[in-house]
């Protein structure tokens, strides 16, 4: 009566791939186990499948127990098996942890009615009957399409309704066809229920699902037997809010001079052997590589993290030995307690990433203590970091504009143009927060363009002569030097908007990151283009003599530290500074004047320009306009 032709391979591939898959470390995240439960499911199901089968076709040769046996648990695997397809399908959309207790509670409903059909069935003859004729279907036998029928219609349904939870479209295309496969499969096993052909349609799924993201090795590190970093990021998406972990990193000191000196082959085996060391010994934790020597141990809260560090510094004091390897390699590590949950999954690399890097750096074997604080801050500027790219893409980076007062006449005769972002509540940033960002992360070009573009927007919209606003001062970042087309770049600009470069001053801080040559070339190439400079923020560290006289400023602006500190406790070496500026042919400004009494001194002083807060914070270009009409 039934035809195993198709039933025996696929039991024979399922268990191939049971082998495969048992035989390889896997990486503890729902989804994983999920999925091992639909394989181990799957190769019962057929297995029981095939012989329950056969015990119904000879059924006179068992005891009837037996043969109800047989049929009821071929039932319940063939209920278990459709609501575990579901239950991995939910998992990858990342349902489970949406949906509430009820609503899972009632999605489980029709697997336990099932269930139930199953258990009762020797006695009520509900899915199946056994007589003197042997097997029949029961009146009921149909809720087997019917459940199977369900819970394909809501995966469909789940996959279009949050196909936007899955992170990648191969994953969902693969889905989709999972999906297919099994509903086609279900459909035929309708139309010809002898064939045993299901199980085939669902090996075909769970085929699909192994190759398109389930096979183990996608989670290890290539060159040996511990998970990688989108292991590492998985594990630790997942368990965000229910962390109770404690980690160690360890980083192999100079791991690309370490290559270099012992050659790639002998670094690569050497990991290997780090990698198996560390998955052996911390047995009961996850070993992660997060590539150039770092391992990244995640052990339960009860790891002994002294120890553990103890046990390290041991093991770094002997060489790596192996067949061919033999390599004399330092370490130092970072640990921290993870609990409860994380702002975010990639503040938490970064600060990790950040502080392995530091530990690189650490010339002993000293281990550096990642501490709750230093998540916040990394948060914040991961946050920071996303409205930047938001302001940046979006043009929106708004200009505020400071007043610059001549000291003798007291006229507003300059501004200041000064970069503003918003975060998502429309609260403004600072720019001591996003400026050193946007210079790390090379986004200034683009932020400082913008900048220059609204300031010329703004000259040209408004007669400023007229008041008598000579300049406006645009800062720009050192870091901006290294983009060679600069001088051309903001040349476009200015004519773009019609504006004489003349009505700008360049504001630049001196920093030692920048070459000699290359601030001096760049400035060179600015100034044939028209610019003028100034140079900002003197006093703060980097200001040097020397370097001031080769590049030809217009202006010195005293940063406000030093003005204030004057103001506090006058001494000689100020208003000399101001005396020897004045002989080299550069007019002063004082920054951060506060009060009446501050002016005065730096009047005194002999400072030609005054800004701060006594005349007006930075304020939009429309309400800075107003104060210059109406003054
Ligand atoms: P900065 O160029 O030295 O600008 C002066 C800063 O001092 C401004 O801070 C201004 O608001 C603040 N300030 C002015 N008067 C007073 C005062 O009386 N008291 C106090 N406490 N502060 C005063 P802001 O706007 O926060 O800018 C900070 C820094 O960010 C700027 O310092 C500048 O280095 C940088 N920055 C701002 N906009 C840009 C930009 O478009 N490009 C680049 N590269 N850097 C920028
Ligand atoms: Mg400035
Ligand atoms: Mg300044």
């Amino acid at each position: 009566m039934w035809d195993y032709s198709f039933a025996i391979p696929s039991l024979l591939i399922t268990t191939i791939l049971l082998v495969f898959y048992f035989s390889l470390p896997r990486l503890s995240i729902r989804m994983n186990q999920v999925f091992v439960a639909l394989l181990v499911v799957e190769g019962l199901t057929i297995f029981f499948d095939i012989l329950s089968s056969y015990v119904d076709t000879e059924y006179r040769e068992f005891p009837l127990a037996f043969v109800h046996f047989m049929n009821v648990f071929y039932f319940l695997l063939f209920f278990y098996r459709v609501f575990a397809f579901f239950a991995f399908f939910a998992s990858v959309l990342k349902m489970l942890q949406v949906w509430s207790r009820f609503f899972k509670t009632l999605l489980r409903l029709p697997f336990i009615i099932g269930t139930l059909l199953a258990v009762i069935s020797p006695w009520t003859g509900i899915l199946y009957i056994i007589t003197d004729n042997g097997y029949a279907f029961g009146p009921l036998y149909d809720a087997l399409y019917y459940i199977t029928y369900f819970y394909c219609a809501i995966s469909f349904l789940c996959l279009f309704l949050y196909r936007n939870n899955v992170k990648r479209r191969r994953y969902w295309y693969s889905m989709l066809l999972c999906q297919i496969v099994l509903t086609v499969g279900i459909f035929i096993r309708k139309a010809i229920p002898t064939l045993l052909l299901y199980d085939t349609f669902c090996l075909m799924t769970v085929l699909i699902v192994y190759l398109a993201f389930q096979n183990p090795e996608f989670y290890l590190e290539e060159r040996s037997s511990v998970f990688n970093s989108k292991a590492l990021r998985e594990y630790l998406e997942e368990q965000n809010g229910m962390l109770m972990h404690r980690l160690v990193g360890v980083v192999v000191h100079n791991y690309h001079n370490m290559r270099d000196a012992y050659g790639g082959k002998q670094m690569d085996l050497g990991i290997g052997l780090i990698s198996d060391y560390l998955t052996h010994t911390f047995r009961n934790c996850n070993v992660f590589y997060v590539r150039r020597g770092r391992y990244i141990i995640l052990g339960p809260w009860d790891m002994q993290v002294e120890e553990t560090l103890k046990t390290l510094e041991d093991r770094f004091d002997k060489p790596w030995v192996g067949d061919e390897v033999n390599l004399y390699l330092t370490a130092s590590y970072v640990h921290m307690e993870l609990e409860g949950s994380i702002a975010s999954t990639d503040s938490l690399l970064n600060a990790l990433t950040e502080s392995l890097e530091k530990a690189d750096r650490l010339v002993g074997s000293e281990a550096i203590c990642i501490s709750a604080d230093t998540l916040k801050e990394q948060e914040k500027e991961n946050q920071i970091k996303r409205c930047l790219e938001d302001a940046i893409m979006d043009r929106a980076v708004e200009v505020f504009f400071q007043p610059l007062v001549d000291a003798s006449s007291g006229r507003i005769v300059g501004a200041e143009a000064l970069a503003r972002i918003r975060d998502k509540e429309g609260k403004i940033i600072s720019p001591g927060l996003f400026i050193p960002i946007a210079e790390e992360t090379g986004k200034i070009r683009e932020l400082g363009e913008q900048v220059f573009e609204r300031t010329c927007q703004f000259i040209h919209d408004h007669d400023l002569k007229k008041y008598g606003i000579f300049w406006v001062n645009v800062n720009i970042s050192p870091v901006q030097f290294f983009q060679m087309d600069m001088a051309q770049c903001y040349d476009e600009i200015l004519r773009k908007y019609d504006v004489n470069p003349k009505m700008i001053h360049l504001e630049i801080t001196e920093e030692a990151i920048v070459d000699d040559n290359l601030l001096r070339t760049q400035i060179r190439n600015m100034q044939e283009r028209g610019f003028d400079f100034v140079l900002d923020d003197y006093g703060t560290g980097y200001s040097n003599l020397t370097r001031l006289k080769k590049c030809s400023f217009i202006n010195i602006k005293l940063d406000m530290s030093v003005v204030r500190d004057f103001c506090k406790e006058p001494d000689e070496i100020l208003p000399n500074m101001v005396l020897a500026f004045k002989s080299m042919n550069f007019s002063v400004t004082a920054e951060g004047i506060e009060e009446a009494n501050m002016e005065e001194m730096m009047r005194e002083v002999g400072c030609d320009y005054f800004q701060g807060y006594y005349y007006s914070k930075p304020v939009p270009g429309e309400e800075f306009w107003e104060k210059v009409v109406s003054s």
